[in-house]
């Protein structure tokens, strides 16, 4: 028997004898009737079993997600017990099957929202039965059908690439796995396709696409797992703009065909200074204003010892706020690098509370800098540029959660973060690093800094994507001058000798006519994660590792026996 469509597309048949197949939401029995509510991916339909009817014996053994197929009549309910849409009708069976009978559930799925992340996730194939979970996969399912009829039709050609391959640099460990064949000898699972990519713009290929696996041994978060999936692209013969071009395009057809949402293009730049100058992160939440005041010259060489000599002294405006607030804000600014976050109080035309004694001469300057109202609160961060910004950053994103601010501007808004710095000095290991990664091609015009003083200040002709403060993709235009990848090779501190030993494959390609060329990937599923407004990307995944990285359905990661180990040369220290 096959059922006669899926739930949620029954409403045409309505007056007809139908077939369904689902699982039991719910039963409850009511005045001698059993009535039954069945699901599938679709939607819910109540079944009336009533006790005279044929189907009354075997109803009575469904349970709780039992999967049945009942063939009863669609039609319409009384008058005043409608629904709307299929809670119009209801189906009066005629006969009920038991296809698969099923365990008490370990949760009710009705108040998966109220059950622990890890219950879900141990009996994940249960929470995908919920309806939030259907509709995110499906979600997504939409969007990688909108992103490759894109592709497609822009000429784009989609290409695997391996898994199991050599580490590729981007900034996180690797995950290791042991080879059995070259005993003692280990893969590593790609944290990215990027050297693939540009091999394949080296053989020719033009345009490449691939939803990619990645695998990042990293500390995971909300928005973080340890193998996760990027849009990966690449272009030849493009310079930054002609990538900016196209992807703008694409992100704007993904939101119409999945959401029906039109994004506003071009969307705006910011330089990576300017974004951080002004809202202390490289990926802003740009649903809302609230940017920095500057402050660094008002108390230049004046009287406020903290404020005088800091490099950098930004306020933002806030509203009036509790003394429990201020310290709540402050606690922020702390965990994010500052020594404590200065406030001031408005109060007719100076101020009280915090720092105001320190601020008389200054008081008519700061409001009319900032503009604070009478009784509004300003908070300061001070101390070196990138320390002060970001943790001030971390405070305006704290005041957006506190007081609503993203809901009153647009649902979706997508912004690029261009000019990041080609190199990044880690203060740990006292060295130049790569800011997005070693084959990122630095701005034309800064180039002869390499090697200098002042290669801190060389310009990458690197791009991010950002969607509501998320950064949701990443890529630049390559260095494809096997004598600049030296020169940057250089600048990070890696010597002839191990840049041919980890990437000297790649050099050589890139020696053999690579053609101009740029790409960028998206995070996939936190582009998903955003769209669907989950709060998390393991809603928008269908089999996630928890936050400790653990897969608790399949039970990974696991020990494995000693002959496993043995085969592939690996042993295990003790107590490990
Ligand atoms: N491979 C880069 C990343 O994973 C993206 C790119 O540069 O295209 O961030």
């Amino acid at each position: 028997m096959k059922r006669t469509a899926l739930i949620g597309q029954l409403a045409p048949y309505s007056g007809q004898t139908v077939t369904l197949q689902g699982w039991v939401n719910r039963r409850r029995d009511l005045g001698g009737l059993i009535f039954i509510e069945l699901r599938d991916r679709s939607g819910v339909v109540q079944v009336q079993v009533e006790p005279d009817s044929p189907a009354f014996a075997e109803a009575d053994q469904l349970r709780a997600e039992y999967v049945a197929e009942i063939e009863g009549r669609l039609q319409l309910r009384p008058e005043g017990q409608r629904k709307g849409g299929l809670g119009d009708h209801e189906v009066i069976a005629t006969r009920v099957k038991v296809l698969g009978v099923a365990k008490t559930p370990a949760f009710e799925l009705d108040k998966g929202d109220q059950v622990a992340e890890d219950i879900r996730l141990k009996y994940r194939y249960l929470d995908l039965r919920r309806p939030e979970m259907q509709r995110a996969l499906m979600l997504r399912s939409r969007a990688v059908a909108a992103v490759t009829a894109f592709l497609e039709a822009e000429g784009f050609i989609q290409v695997e690439t391996p898994m199991l391959t050599r580490s590729t640099p981007e900034g996180a460990r690797d995950f290791l796995v042991p080879s059995r064949l070259s005993a003692g000898e280990f893969y590593a699972l790609p944290q990215s396709p990027q050297l693939f990519k540009q091999l394949l713009m080296i053989a020719g290929f033009d345009r490449y696409y691939q939803l990619a696996r990645c695998f990042r041994d990293e500390d995971l978060r909300a928005d973080r797992q340890p193998d996760f999936t990027q849009l990966d692209m690449e272009m030849s013969f493009v310079e930054q703009d002609d990538v900016l071009e196209i992807q703008e395009r694409l992100m704007a057809h993904v939101f119409r065909e999945v959401l029906g949402v039109e994004l506003p293009l071009p969307f705006p730049r910011l330089s990576y200074q300017d974004a951080m100058d002004r809202y202390g992160s490289d990926k802003p939440d740009l649903r809302f204003g609230l940017e920095f005041v500057e402050m660094t010259d008002l108390f230049a060489g004046g009287g406020f010892k903290a404020f005088a000599s800091a490099a950098s002294v930004k306020a933002l405006v806030a509203p009036e706020l509790t003394r429990k607030q201020i310290d709540e804000l402050e606690r922020v600014a702390k965990q994010n690098g500052a020594g404590g976050l200065a406030w001031l109080r408005r109060e007719g035309e100076g101020f009280t509370g915090g720092i105001s004694k320190f601020v008389g001469e200054v008081a008519p300057e700061l409001i009319a800098r900032t503009g604070v109202p009478e009784g509004g609160t300003l908070l300061f961060a001070a101390g070196e540029w990138k320390k002060a910004v970001s943790a001030l950053g971390a405070v305006r994103l704290a005041l957006r959660d506190l007081f609503g601010l993203a809901a009153a501007g647009p649902a979706f808004h997508v912004s690029w973060v261009v000019d990041f710095p080609q190199l990044d000095y880690d203060e740990d290991s006292a060295s130049w690093t790569y800011m997005h990664h070693p084959f990122t091609a630095p701005h034309p015009d800064d180039v002869a800094l390499f090697g200098t003083a002042r290669q801190g200040e060389i310009r990458a002709q690197a791009y991010d994507l950002v969607l509501n403060g998320f950064e949701v993709g990443g890529g630049s235009v390559r260095i494809h001058d096997p004598e600049v990848q030296a020169q940057m090779f250089a600048a990070i501190g890696m010597s002839d000798e191990d840049a041919r030993e980890k990437f000297g494959f790649f050099l050589d390609a890139l020696a053999s006519g690579t053609p101009p060329h740029g790409g960028i990937a998206w995070g996939f599923d936190r582009l998903i994660m955003v769209m669907a407004g989950a709060a998390s990307i393991r809603e928008v995944i269908a089999f996630p590792k928890n936050n400790r990285g653990v897969d608790l359905m399949a039970g990974a990661p696991s020990a494995v026996d000693a002959p496993q180990l043995a085969e592939v040369g690996v042993a295990v220290l003790a107590g490990e």
